[in-house]
């Protein structure tokens, strides 16, 4: 579903009408800096179409979901991180809050050895 709006948050900051830290972007997606991290390093992989939730994706979404995966995966190379964890939260008793496909790179408690 396409729908850019002015009340998403993660499309005027894709749009760059709000401020971030983007760490990565390309055609499809950009990784930016949680404003309230859960973990010591904490970004956000969002795709620059509006889908509201993984349950909201379907197979011409496929590009877009694997393009997720691969810049999460690009981001915590750049940031150093051996391992990490990657979450979709799913509609509200999924506690998702934004309504904007979003995954979590979650990472930095500790460092070993690396796969
Ligand atoms: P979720 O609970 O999966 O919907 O996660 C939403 C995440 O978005 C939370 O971790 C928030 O801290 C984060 N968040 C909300 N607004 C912003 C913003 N303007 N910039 C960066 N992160 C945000
Ligand atoms: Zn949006």
């Amino acid at each position: 579903m396409t729908k850019p709006t002015q009340s998403c948050v993660f499309c005027r900051i894709a749009q760059k009408e709000v401020p971030s830290e983007i760490l990565l972007e390309n055609d499809l997606a950009l990784v930016f800096a949680d404003i309230h991290p859960s973990a010591p390093v904490h970004y956000l992989v969002v795709p620059k179409e509006h889908i509201e939730t993984v349950s909201h994706l379907t197979r011409s979404h496929a590009p877009i979901a694997g393009e997720l995966i691969l810049l999460a995966k690009e981001a915590a190379h750049q940031l150093g991180l051996s391992g990490y964890k990657l979450v979709f939260n799913v509609g509200r008793a999924g506690g998702q809050i934004v309504d904007h496909i979003h995954l979590h790179l979650l990472g930095g408690w500790k460092q070993v050895d690396s796969n």
